[in-house]
């Protein structure tokens, strides 16, 4: 196992024992021998071919950035100038973004190429990539199963060599749940380290733009290109990169362990799980048991907290100001439905779900009740963290389900975010890491750690990683 793909993929770059050019090649020629997996939305053939040769020319001219020549790509719903942009729905299936989201900018700045937007559940909302309009993701290994979703495309193609490395979003686990569930590394950093600007949104103060990697070092590498505040998102934080360089040292380091969790996992994760915590004891950290805010009142206040504003984040595509404009229209109101029959059931439910919530009627009650609800849970996993540096947890209480599985919402369906609702609700950063299988199947161990903690979870991670020695 090759743990800095990225950084080792630079350095024969620098060498000229392989070219942007090539490596951009042979990327391509997997997507195009992959389509039916169907990571992608569009690919975008033509400029990463441009941009490999603008990448060649500086790498020969020496002091490029890391990133510079590596063929990567963005989740769909990741504005990109000029390149198609539909957040997985028809109600953007036309959509060309007249400027770039701020990951982007400064990715293409840095030389990244961009292979393609990434296919993804519409809007960015279920957890195994069959939602998205242009047909669903499948699962790399067997496409019997989903990838994970909503950043399904994402993660299959990083895991199947269809580029390095790939930015999601992540509102409740949707980095986190397809990295599991695909064998790879996914981080969600902590609410505010990227700026959200250029993500279409979904919900607006859980939404964090995510990185899906090979590896550990990887996507720590990746989040440092992206990290920093702006402007044009005044939840963003300049915190810098205060993460990196990190020891792979886990001495002293107190890590918080949940075995209740366990009984609702697969016997596999259980195994997995212990065995993590021996080789970390092994290593030197020490471990407490710790409890954690219930899962089912998290996932409760998640879910109406996202459909609140989704409604409103969503209203804007009318026709009018966004999204599918009807021809020849009898009136706004023949305008406005027409637009809004666009969009796919499973968005139609959460946005009648907030508009709901949100009613006269309601007065907003349930939407405070579900706000008090999270600033319980934030305070919890504040002390939480007054016994221990970072949690390890799984990621999922399964590995990935069956096609299907949602639309007849089977357990394993609606299970899929028990874990990872929780660092959401806090703003916390949580990675996830590959740490064995179930029936050839991976499975995703989770790390959390306290808000702008980056530095302890990818030192933690990183140990992880080697311990477990995951075979792909
Ligand atoms: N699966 C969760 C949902 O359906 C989380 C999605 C996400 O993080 N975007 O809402």
């Amino acid at each position: 196992m090759m743990y800095a793909m990225i950084e080792q993929t630079a350095r024969r770059l620098r060498e000229g024992s392989v070219t942007s050019r090539m490596l951009t090649e042979d990327a391509l020629s997997r997507i195009r021998e992959r389509t039916a997996m169907g990571a992608f939305i569009t690919v975008c053939e033509e400029e990463a071919l441009r941009m490999a040769e603008e990448a060649d020319r500086r790498i020969a001219e020496g002091n490029a950035p890391l990133l510079c020549g590596i063929p990567m790509s963005l989740k769909d719903n990741i504005v990109t100038a000029g390149i198609r942009t539909t957040a997985a729905s028809r109600m953007l299936a036309d959509f060309v973004p007249p400027y770039d989201a701020f990951v982007w900018e400064k990715l293409r700045a840095q030389g990244a190429v961009l292979l393609g937007k990434t296919n993804m559940d519409e809007f960015a909302m279920g957890a195994g990539g069959e939602t998205s309009a242009f047909g669903a993701c499948r699962h790399p290994q067997d496409d019997r199963f989903v990838p994970g979703g909503s950043s399904a495309g994402s993660a299959a193609a990083v895991a199947d060599g269809q580029g390095m490395y790939s930015l999601g979003s992540d509102t409740g686990g949707s980095v986190r749940v397809p990295a599991a569930y695909c064998g790879i590394v996914g981080v969600k950093p902590t609410y505010g380290r990227i700026s959200r600007r250029g993500l279409i949104a979904f919900a607006s103060s859980l939404d964090q733009i995510g990185v899906l990697a090979c590896s550990v070092a990887d996507s720590a590498a990746v989040l440092a290109a992206v990290v920093g505040s702006d402007i044009l998102d005044s939840t963003s934080a300049d915190r810098g990169v205060d993460f990196l360089p990190f020891s792979g040292d886990v001495r002293g380091m107190r890590i918080g362990v949940c075995p209740a969790l366990y009984e609702k996992c697969d016997p596999a994760i259980t195994e997995m799980m212990r065995c993590a915590e021996t080789e970390m004891k092994t290593r030197g950290a020490s471990l407490t048991e710790i409890t954690l805010p219930d899962a089912d009142r998290a996932y409760a206040a998640y879910y109406l907290i996202s459909a609140c504003e989704a409604s409103s984040n969503l209203a804007r595509y009318d026709g009018i100001r966004y999204g599918y404009a009807a021809e020849n229209p009898a009136d706004t109101a023949d305008m406005f439905r027409r637009a809004r029959a666009c969009l796919g059931d499973e968005v139609k439910r959460r946005l009648l779900a907030g508009a709901c919530a949100l009613s006269a009627d309601e007065r907003g009650e349930a939407y405070d009740r579900a706000s008090r609800t999270r600033r319980v849970i934030t305070e919890e996993m504040r002390t939480v963290f007054d016994s221990c540096d970072v949690i390890m947890i799984p990621t999922t209480p399964s590995s990935a389900y069956p096609v299907g599985a949602m639309a007849a919402q089977t357990l394993a369906y609606r299970q899929s975010d028990a874990f990872t609702t929780i660092p959401s609700l806090a703003g916390l950063p949580a990675l996830s890491l590959p740490g064995g299988k179930s029936d050839g199947m991976p499975l995703g161990i989770q790390l959390i750690a306290p808000a702008f903690g980056e530095s302890f979870l990818f030192r933690c991670a990183e140990v992880v990683e080697e311990a477990m020695a995951y075979e792909h």
